[in-house]
């Protein structure tokens, strides 16, 4: 599914084979989650393939090691030049790129004084799908940022994103959703939230969550519409309260949330601030002045 016998990966400078690239069984971060990644998604414009905001998930992928303390001697352009020539190269035009910094074998919980890069696409749809999501106030809260560095996008961090994504699930819902260990409203397992009250926004402030960078460019765009936008500490029952809502990530795009728990959101969503933005940055991401890279 996400490869076949003519895929090419890049991996550390050199373009190989998909199935004929391997990794050590030791690398710390097989064992240990102590790896960095970032999700990218790649869009056909009219004048070839636009890698979405790659610079900026080149940075946070930098940024995440740095935080963790991964040494991440790359240079963000020669990335986002080998994002460029590996879609050319596997004939990929709308794409998930998945960059992942990963580390040599060592079993001691010290940092390595290696790390490999590999840079990996393929074809995906939207996430999440693209019908409004029923949501439910997950059992599991996001790790305290005492714990881990939670601004970081890092491989380990993801058992907490699986594990309320399993118990959703489970549970006959689509998705989940993660409080802070205050009881704060935080994030979805892959995801930021919004919601909308009385015709203003509201989403939850940097701090516990991972400053997404779709979540950047939905503020960026509702700034240009006009929209108020209020960033703060919310709790569930303000939630509970408004009248519509939405996820949104990078996998994801923006996507209507219809209910939590058992709350239905009353606003229709063809009707909501969520809607409007969710065609702007459709648009946004397919508007050619960012063209990276010609197909
Ligand atoms: N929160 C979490 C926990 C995520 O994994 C993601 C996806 N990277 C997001 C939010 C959204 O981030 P972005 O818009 O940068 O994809």
């Amino acid at each position: 599914m996400y490869y076949n016998d003519n895929t090419v990966i890049y991996l550390d400078g050199k373009f190989v084979k998909a199935n004929q690239a391997s990794t050590d069984l030791y690398s710390q971060t097989l064992h240990y989650g102590y790896g960095v990644f970032e999700g990218i998604r790649a869009y056909a414009t009219e004048n070839g393939t636009q890698v979405f905001k790659s610079y900026e998930h080149f940075e946070r992928l930098k940024r995440s090691a740095e935080l963790i303390q991964i040494p991440f001697a790359y240079d963000v352009q020669a990335l986002v030049d080998a994002t460029d020539e590996l879609l050319r190269r596997n004939k990929l035009t709308d794409a998930y790129v998945r960059p992942l910094v990963f580390c040599d074998p060592n079993m001691t919980l010290a940092r390595p004084n290696n790390v490999s890069i590999m840079i990996c696409a393929w074809e995906w749809g939207a996430y999440l799908g693209d019908k409004q999501l029923r949501l439910m106030v997950s059992s599991y809260c996001r790790p305290h940022p005492r714990s881990i560095k939670i601004e970081a996008k890092v491989c380990g961090h993801y058992v907490n994103s699986i594990l309320a994504t399993n118990e959703a699930k489970d549970k006959g819902y689509d998705e989940a959703l993660l409080l802070d260990s205050d009881g704060f409203l935080a994030e979805g397992p892959g995801a930021n939230l919004f919601f909308e009250k009385d015709g203003v926004l509201f989403t939850p402030q940097l701090g516990n969550i991972l400053p997404g960078i779709t979540r950047a460019t939905v503020l960026e765009i509702a700034e240009e519409l006009e929209m108020e936008v209020q960033q703060g500490l919310f709790k569930p029952n303000e939630l509970f309260e408004a009248d519509s809502a939405f996820y949104c990530g990078t996998a994801a795009e923006v996507i209507g949330i219809a209910s939590v728990d058992e709350t239905v959101f009353p606003k229709a969503w063809k009707d909501s601030l969520g809607k409007k933005l969710q065609d702007a940055y459709s648009k946004r991401v397919r508007e050619t002045s960012n063209v990276l890279s010609k197909n």
